[in-house]
């Protein structure tokens, strides 16, 4: 009998920074003090890694570069697991606060380190907070020429701090950077999150589950599935901010496991470049 043609396979990220760095905090928390904040993120990728390991699964880590010079040896251990190693940027700031000098600067520092590190190239890059928006698409050319080849920043959607809500929705050439942006709905004229971040912990399952099952089956594309290791850390210490911040982190965290689990099981994943192999788009044009 001929093999069961299998679902496609999807793209898993995690975003390596600790519960201070995000910007639902920002306000609250300044940079300056993130060393006095106590570290959660390397038992947090711990445990990820073991249900990575459990499920026979490799995702793309985008490690905050700040996170690596403070634990030297993390990015190390999750290229050991097998894992793909890209870039979070060194700093955690928006691209649109940053001039296209600070900009470059914050990644070279961050590359260079992750490098270092793990002694293998990195060609993967993600923005803080999504931040390749309209006014920041000049990012792109610098990500090129600092040796960046596939970027994950755009998120087709409209939203109050990121966002290009008319880009398009599936991985393609932006000129020299294959851009593979998170996975998105689309109804009417709009374009809705439905597998990463807040979107896959405050949506119900089943939504998420059948959003991918659309995208992969309807639409015969990978999704991109995002999430950060504060997501799963239900005993992180609280920071005290408006009502809407808090509600945006810290819901669902005690379910978050159990969801990831369960996506893992209904869906294949492996790392963006694997994903991007198997693109013929990809491969053809790839410089
Ligand atoms: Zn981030």
């Amino acid at each position: 009998m001929p093999p069961v043609e299998r679902s496609l396979l999807n793209a898993l990220s995690i975003d390596v920074e600790d519960y201070f760095h995000v910007e639902a905090f920002a306000e609250q928390v300044s940079p300056d003090d993130w060393c006095n904040f106590p570290s959660r993120v390397e038992k947090n990728v711990g445990i990820i890694l073991e249900i990575l390991a459990r499920n026979k699964l490799r995702a793309t880590f985008f490690v905050l570069g700040w996170v690596a010079e403070l634990l030297p040896h993390l990015a190390r251990r999750i290229a050991d697991a097998g894992h793909e190693i890209g870039c979070h940027g060194y700093a955690h700031r928006f691209i649109q606060r940053q001039t296209p000098r600070q900009f470059r600067e914050d990644i070279r520092r961050a590359r260079a380190c992750l490098m270092d590190q793990t002694q293998q190239p990195i060609y993967c890059f993600r923005a803080p907070s999504f931040s390749i928006i309209k006014s920041t698409l000049w990012a792109l050319d610098i990500l090129a020429e600092e040796g960046f080849r596939i970027d994950s920043s755009i998120f087709p959607v409209k939203h109050d701090l990121y966002g290009i809500p008319d880009a398009d929705r599936f991985p393609h050439w932006r000129d020299r950077i294959f851009e593979f942006p998170p996975a998105t709905i689309r109804r009417g004229n709009s374009n809705f999150g439905v597998a990463g971040g807040g979107y896959l912990r405050l949506l119900p399952y089943g939504l998420t589950r059948w959003a991918i099952r659309e995208i992969n089956e309807k639409e015969r594309q990978p999704a991109m599935v995002y999430f950060h290791p504060w997501e799963l850390d239900p005993e992180q210490p609280r920071i005290a901010a408006p009502l809407r911040s808090r509600l945006r982190h810290y819901t669902n965290l005690s379910t978050m496991q159990k969801k990831i689990e369960r996506l893992f099981r209904d869906f294949r994943f492996s790392t963006i470049s694997e994903v991007c192999q198997k693109n013929p788009e990809f491969r053809e044009l790839r410089r």
